[in-house]
């Protein structure tokens, strides 16, 4: 099911879209090896009909299993767009597609989410993504996922996203 809202309800006041959508259904293109999907997109939009418009604030997270272009050692990374906005218009040229009611917002978090999806990721350890000049006084948030070892991958795959 792709993620959609009814035009009806947002009318009548604003709707709030919470819940997760498989990752499938985004139908991302994404040919490199470097990172894989989790399973599911978490979102929690507000949706706002404004003048001519449909608005949508909220928050988009999509946990990504990358590998280090670096070193070469998986992590994990929560992609979050904590104050995703986008702006959707229901008149004129650009009137987004509209059937029975509904929208169909999936392009929508399909082309903002790929935008987002890092090219090169790289994990923080000294000497990757974590500048070396910040390493000594980044030493609290740098410990937390140190020493990833051999058994990363299957950490990672036991985690439910
Ligand atoms: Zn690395």
């Amino acid at each position: 099911m792709p993620l959609l809202i009814n035009l009806r309800h947002v009318e009548a006041d604003d709707v709030r879209l919470k819940g997760e959508l498989p990752t499938e259904e985004l139908e991302l293109d994404i040919h490199d090896e470097m990172v894989q999907l989790g399973e599911c997109l978490h979102y929690d939009v507000q949706a706002q009909r404004i003048e001519d418009g449909l608005l949508l604030q909220g928050c988009l997270t999509l946990p990504l299993k990358c590998q280090c272009v670096r070193c070469l050692k998986p992590f994990l990374l929560q992609l979050e767009l904590d104050q995703w906005t986008r702006l959707l218009s229901l008149a004129g040229e650009d009137t987004v597609p509209v059937v029975n009611d509904c929208v169909d917002l999936t392009p929508y978090l399909r082309e903002d989410i790929l935008l987002e999806i890092p090219q090169h990721p790289l994990c923080k350890r000294d000497g990757c993504g974590l500048p070396k000049a910040s390493v000594g006084s980044t030493h609290d948030t740098s410990s937390g996922d140190s020493e990833l070892s051999s058994s990363a991958w299957d950490a990672l795959n036991k985690l439910k996203f």
